[in-house]
């Protein structure tokens, strides 16, 4: 019988080399995230080649560095363009980088993400990051209620269950009942981004990424969000987001990065 214990030599060895690798990605990545951190970019950069009249580069972010620990709220501002939206996708693992590095905690190790597999990033996005983004997909023909409990029953927990917490979410953000059992799409701008937020606020995740998650709600709204927002850090979430209203900001964030953006090559 060919038992595992009966593999060529030869193949051992490229196993032992790959372990031996990943142990030292894991000890560097390790030591390029200080212990209390989640999440840090270290000279991260973003260049996007344009396909207009002939290829063009446009730089949208040079060299960024942050960090962010659990219980902490680190809020981005700067002018439009200066690639807020951008850092927060590279954070998420959406963009390829140009340069520089994004390492973060996922259960029990440590990751750089630009060596990470694409099985990796999908489990870092169901278990380790939840993403609001700046405009909502809406996924047609799916019930809002599903949409909301689709981030617990992945993780396994029962439809009853998750049902529940999406309720309780949805009503706090309030969405009627009665739009519970319709897909989205023709709710208006700030339902279809409250049921956005109710998405991500409905699980409890180590890293919170936040893209002007307000920017379309009145001030009810915004007041319920802000208290979701404190509750997840409480819960120890470490947060990077950006806040379009600089009060809002101020009681949310805990420190600031402020974008220009970068100066482009002539
Ligand atoms: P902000 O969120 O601060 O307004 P963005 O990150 O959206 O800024 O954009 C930064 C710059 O990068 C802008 O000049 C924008 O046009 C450009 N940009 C953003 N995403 C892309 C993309 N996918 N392809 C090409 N250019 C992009
Ligand atoms: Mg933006």
């Amino acid at each position: 019988m060919n038992g595992q214990n009966q593999k060529p030599k030869q193949e051992r060895e490229r196993e032992r080399e790959r372990e031996r690798e990943q142990e030292q990605e894991q000890a560097q990545a390790l030591k390029a995230l200080a212990p209390k951190q989640s999440l840090a970019a270290l000279g991260l950069s973003k260049t996007f080649t344009l396909h207009l009249s002939g290829p063009a580069q446009l730089k949208a972010l040079d060299g960024v560095d942050l960090s962010v620990g659990p219980k902490e709220c680190l809020g981005l501002t700067g002018p439009s363009g200066s690639g807020k939206s951008s850092l927060l996708r590279c954070l998420y693992g959406n963009y390829r980088l140009s340069s520089g590095d994004v390492i973060l905690k996922h259960e029990d190790s440590v990751v750089t993400l630009s060596k990470a597999s694409d099985r990796l990033i999908l489990a870092i996005r169901v278990q380790t990051i939840g993403y609001v983004s700046q405009f909502l997909r809406v996924i047609p023909r799916v019930a809002t209620l599903d949409i909301v409990s689709e981030p617990l029953l992945t993780v396994g927990w029962s439809q009853d269950r998750s049902h529940k917490a999406a309720g309780e979410i949805l009503d706090r953000l309030r969405i009627p009942k009665k739009l519970w059992s319709l897909p989205p799409a023709t709710f208006s701008g700030g339902e279809k981004q409250r049921v956005n937020l109710a998405r991500v606020f409905v699980k409890a995740w180590p890293i919170l990424l936040l893209d002007e998650p307000t920017a379309s709600l009145d001030a009810k709204n915004r007041d319920s969000v802000c208290s979701l927002i404190i509750e997840a850090k409480e819960r120890g979430s470490a947060i990077v987001g950006v806040f379009h209203d600089l009060d809002f900001l101020n009681r949310v964030a805990d420190s600031q990065i402020r974008l220009s953006p970068p100066r482009q090559a002539s």
